[in-house]
This record gives C-alpha cells, structure tokens and sequence, in this order.
C-alpha cells in the first residue's frame, strides 16, 4: 500500500523521551512536568469516581465543565462563549486541533503555517488532503534579539484557496508572546480576507514577566473568526490526562463536533467533574506565572555559568538555547549527543521545521523544558556546566 503520510516519522517527543530512559539521563526534552498535579486535583478525580462518574459524559464535555471554562475565559478575556454550544471539551488540545484541520479543511485548501511549528499541524493537514503553506518566522538579529512574525508576509501568503491561518502563542518552541500590536495586525488580515484562525492558546498560562496573554477572544472581530484551543494537560500539571478544549461561535463548534463525536465520541469523565471543582479557584491558574518564572530563571542563572547562550522565554514552560560555543553538529545530532554522552534530554529545534535535516533548518539550538522540580533543575545544570 502507499502511505498516507510518506514523510512522518515517529515524533521527536516520542524518540527523545525513549533515548533518555534508555541512557537514564534527565529529561529536560518533551514537555511535561516532573511533579504531580496538586494533591486536592487529585482526590477530586477519586471522589467523582466514587460519586458515580464512570459512564459517558455528555458528547461535548460535562456541561459544569463547559460552565467553568466559559467563566474564565470570559473574566480574562472579555469573550462570552455559550457553554451549550460554543465550548467542546477533546482529548487533548490535539483532538480539537485534528477535529478543527479535518472540519474545516477539504482537498486542495491551503493551510498557512508559522515555522517554527509544533509537530502536529502539517500531518494533519496533509491527512485532510490540504496544503500546509509555510511562513517563516523573522529570525533574531543583535538589533532585534527576538523571534517575531512579519504579518505583511502572513497577509502576502493568503490566496483564494487559503481555509485556515493556524497560530501558536505563547509559541512552542520560541517561546514568545503576542502582543497587542500583533492582535491589530491580525484584525486586519481577517478583516480584509475573513481567514479562519485556528489558534493554539495551550501555554496562555505560561506566560512571564507580567505580559498578560494576548488571546485571540480579547478582540470581538477575532473571535468571531477563530477556534481558540487549551490544554488541561499544561494547566494543571496533568499531561497524561489528555484533556482539552476549543472555544468557537456556534456555527464552527457543530462543525467541529461532527468530527469529535465520531473520532472519540467523548473524553473522559471522572478527570471533567474534577476539573469542574478545581477551576473554581482560581489560583491554581493565576499563580502559574510566578511558579513558573522562578523556574525559568533558575534555569537562566545556571545555564549563564555554562557554554550554552539561552534565549529570552516569554512563555511556554520552554527555553531555547544556542550550542555554537560547544559544537558545529547539527541539531538532532548534538541533541541525541548530550542525552547520551552528558545525560541531560533535549530537543533539537530544527525538529519544528518543514525539513529537519536541511543547513538552513539548523541554527544551533536546542530547547530545554524547564517543568522540574527545582532538584531536577540543579542536577541538569550542574551535568551542563561539564559541557
Ligand atoms: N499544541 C502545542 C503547541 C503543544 O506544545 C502541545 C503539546 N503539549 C499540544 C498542542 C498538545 O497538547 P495536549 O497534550 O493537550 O494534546
Ligand atoms: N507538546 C510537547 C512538547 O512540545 C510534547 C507533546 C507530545 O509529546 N506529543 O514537548
């Protein structure tokens, strides 16, 4: 048979995650935390279980759930969505990305993408039978340190056949952010050409140096256009759960729906009545940044006593980091090298573009997941200063 996806491997989450346990190095590679969920998360899901909430939920989510999602992202964003049939919750923000690419796009659509990207997009778009149009993120120059995306060039990519502008921030694996200047720039282009965004918000938590996170839902006109999708999973310390959402006007949701309902039908239920409980405080979100600051920084400080040059991170529980003071190797290889020879898990930036291996893919970086309980932090660093 000829394959649907001729070009895609096994993830690079998937074979960095299995070096280190195989060569017991810590990994600072795929992005989870090292810790548990809080305690009282935890005994809320044995609670629902010993309540009952073993069966199916609802297709679209437990309803509380689609309550408390509507009540948060109303108090920080301003954006009423209707829990009945606005919210949907997957499994995963992948699910609500896969069921939003395959609602929406048909044979022959572009898709426009922002490289650096996360993994997922560009098969999926391909499964769908569309075409991922690729626009590159304006590198850091000394002038202007940052990654940063040229949304002339974005607007320039748009064509008659264009479905979909997907976006990523807080951006993994650049870690920066929106801001409201971008947000105008965006309300141009759907402006001028009605684009549908389908907007990876997963890190909206995640977000430093007290810049607020710019979700597309704070502006009317682009929430009107957009499916804006979050993980539990980054929230609330739960990766393995698999729990997510996608908030979008009621038209885009029944789309979007058709395919959830059919891929997985529901998700499941014990984690969503806990989920309810725990969003009511709010805390257990508002003080994300602060925690997650001060890990990031302890990760800057040690890495300043290394040959690594670390990148600015805005957002996501990521930091990038320049090798070119240690090695000329590329990415993947240097990557594979210090799990294997230095024990510390990384990932290789040129993992999250269109082609891994190509010179102009690899600038000599690697991401590090900072995600760790401080000991973990300490003890990476310290096997990193021996590089
Ligand atoms: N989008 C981005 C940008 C991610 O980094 C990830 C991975 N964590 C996901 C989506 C998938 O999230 P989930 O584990 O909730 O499916
Ligand atoms: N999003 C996570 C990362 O970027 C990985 C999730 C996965 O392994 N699929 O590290």
């Amino acid at each position: 048979f000829e394959s649907k996806l001729p070009n895609v491997g096994t993830t690079i989450f998937t074979i960095m995650s299995q070096l280190a346990v195989d060569h017991k190095a810590i990994n600072l590679g795929q992005g989870f935390p090292d810790f548990s969920p809080d305690e009282t998360l935890l005994d809320l899901v044995t609670q629902a279980m010993k309540e009952g909430h073993n069966q199916y939920p609802p297709m679209a989510g437990v309803v509380a759930l689609r309550q408390q999602i509507a009540l948060k992202v109303q108090a920080l964003y301003g954006h009423q969505y209707d829990p009945e049939t606005e919210i949907t919750v997957t499994s995963g923000a992948s699910e609500a990305l896969m069921a939003s690419i395959l609602a929406f796009v048909r044979a022959g659509d572009e898709v426009i993408v922002i490289e650096p990207f996360y993994d997922l997009y560009i098969p999926v778009i391909e499964l769908a039978g569309g075409k991922p149009v690729i626009v590159p993120m304006t590198a850091p120059t000394p002038q202007a340190p940052a990654y940063r995306v040229d949304w002339q060039r974005v607007r320039d990519a748009i064509t008659s056949k264009t479905r979909m502008l997907i976006l990523n921030f807080p951006h993994n694996p650049t870690c920066i952010n929106l801001t409201p200047a971008d947000l105008d720039s965006l309300e141009s282009i759907v402006q001028e050409t009605g684009i549908l965004l389908l907007s990876d918000e997963v890190y909206e938590h995640l977000v430093y140096d007290d810049q607020p996170h710019q979700s597309v839902a704070r502006r009317p006109l682009l929430a009107a256009h957009s499916i804006v999708v979050s993980s539990f999973g980054k929230t609330y310390s739960a990766t393995g759960w698999k729990i997510g959402y996608c908030c979008a006007p009621k038209v885009i949701s029944a789309e979007i729906r058709k395919v959830h309902q059919f891929n997985v039908f529901t998700v499941t239920s014990p984690m969503q009545v806990a989920l309810a409980h725990y969003m009511k405080n709010e805390d257990a979100y508002l003080s994300l940044p602060a925690f997650y600051q001060q890990k990031r920084d302890r990760l800057l400080k040690g890495l300043a006593n290394t040959r690594f040059v670390p990148m600015h991170s805005e957002g996501t529980f990521f930091l990038m980091a320049d090798y070119s003071n240690i090695s000329d190797l590329p990415e993947a290889e240097f990557a594979r090298w210090i799990t294997v020879e230095h024990g510390v898990g990384v990932i290789p930036v040129s993992a999250f573009y269109r082609q891994p291996d190509a010179p102009e893919s690899n600038h000599g970086l690697i991401r590090f997941c900072f995600a760790k309980r401080d000991e973990t932090l300490d003890t990476a660093i310290e096997k990193l200063a021996g590089i």
